[in-house]
């Protein structure tokens, strides 16, 4: 067991970095050598959704590059004010489908989905849950209820743990979520969705992987990674004493214009990720969330994609292209 006093020290310094991210766009163009005036479009304005980028990730931005791929993600421009009444504040329908005022969002048939953090290490400019009330801060009260109604929940057998991103919780509420849901029999899987270990991979802590590890044989972690420079050494070395553990890794996509709209890059997305351990399981169409229809892209893109990558991959490392249809119990195929 490992103390909880060096749990404390742990606990500590991962918060402490986290709190050195890039919170605004001048200090990050200035670390990134890049000009104010040189881009075009850049949203000063202050945003409900304002910009959050981790060290770690913006260390893997090219130092001058505008159309740096993991710059785009993250940079808030005035194309994200434009108004396009195809794109929603709620695209997928979520805040209609949760129940009562709690956190349980049960809309995938035998699933159940946990939001149980509003906060991330990052924040993605795409975001389908960019407008998301989270306002009212998730306390363990919540978690509790939201864990006592899956107790009574026999028709669910996996739990997703989602968010927000459930890693920036402390180990402590994690391992309660962990250790109440796994003793509900009907419980088959948990799973997590999270971007941390690949934004963060500071996180990655060993008591993070002590708690994390008795409940490996149920355990699934879904990363959220889009682009293969989003892999450096410290994420193959995060995800490889995530392994360690015996945790079974996938990775989500979102399809985003020009970030990840071509094959070389998700050629390359396939293959780094094997090499670090995880396969390629989703390729979301964006959703339309109001926001981020500058990202968007023609369903004929993402068909021709697709078909390329099964062209040139084995099947394990094509992902399932598909989008979020609002009411539908799972996603749909995009071809
Ligand atoms: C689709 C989706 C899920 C459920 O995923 P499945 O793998 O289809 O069970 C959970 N969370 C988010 C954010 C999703 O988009
Ligand atoms: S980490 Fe995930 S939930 Fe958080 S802003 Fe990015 S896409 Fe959205």
């Amino acid at each position: 067991m490992i103390t909880s006093k060096v749990d404390n020290v742990e606990l500590k310094s991962w918060k402490t970095i986290l709190k050195q991210s890039y919170l605004s766009w001048d200090d990050l163009l200035k670390y990134l050598k890049i000009r104010t005036e040189d881009v075009s479009g850049l949203n000063i304005l202050e945003s409900s959704f304002p910009l959050r980028v981790t060290k770690q990730y913006a260390s893997r931005i090219e130092k001058g590059n505008l159309e740096d791929p993991l710059l785009k993600q993250v940079l808030p421009i005035t194309l994200e004010e434009r108004f396009n009444p195809l794109y929603s504040i709620d695209p997928v329908q979520e805040i209609g489908t949760k129940q009562q005022p709690n956190i349980l969002i049960n809309k995938y048939q035998g699933r159940a989905l946990m939001v149980a953090t509003g906060s991330c290490a990052i924040h993605c400019r795409y975001c389908f849950r960019r407008h998301y009330p989270y306002s009212e801060k998730i306390g363990e009260k919540k978690i509790s209820s939201a864990l006592d109604e899956l107790a009574t929940r026999k028709d669910i057998n996996e739990l997703i743990i989602s968010g927000g991103d459930p890693l920036i919780l402390d180990d402590s509420k994690l391992e309660k979520i962990l250790e109440v849901a796994s003793s509900y029999s009907h419980i088959k899987r948990i799973r997590f969705h999270t971007r941390v270990p690949v934004v963060f991979p500071e996180r990655v802590t060993p008591g993070f992987l002590q708690t994390i590890s008795s409940y490996s044989p149920l355990l699934v972690i879904v990363t959220h990674i889009n682009h293969p420079n989003e892999i450096d050494t410290n994420v193959a070395q995060a995800m490889n004493l995530i392994r360690n553990q015996k945790i079974v890794l996938l990775n989500q996509s979102v399809l985003l214009r020009g970030v990840n709209d071509n094959i070389d890059a998700l050629l390359r997305l396939s293959h780094k990720l094997f090499e670090v351990g995880i396969l390629p399981y989703y390729m979301h169409v964006l959703d339309k969330v109001a926001g981020a229809a500058h990202f968007d892209l023609p369903r004929s893109t993402a068909q021709l994609l697709q078909t390329k990558l099964q062209e040139l991959l084995p099947a394990y490392l094509v992902p399932r292209f598909v989008e979020e249809i609002p009411g539908q119990p799972s996603k749909t195929s995009v071809i």
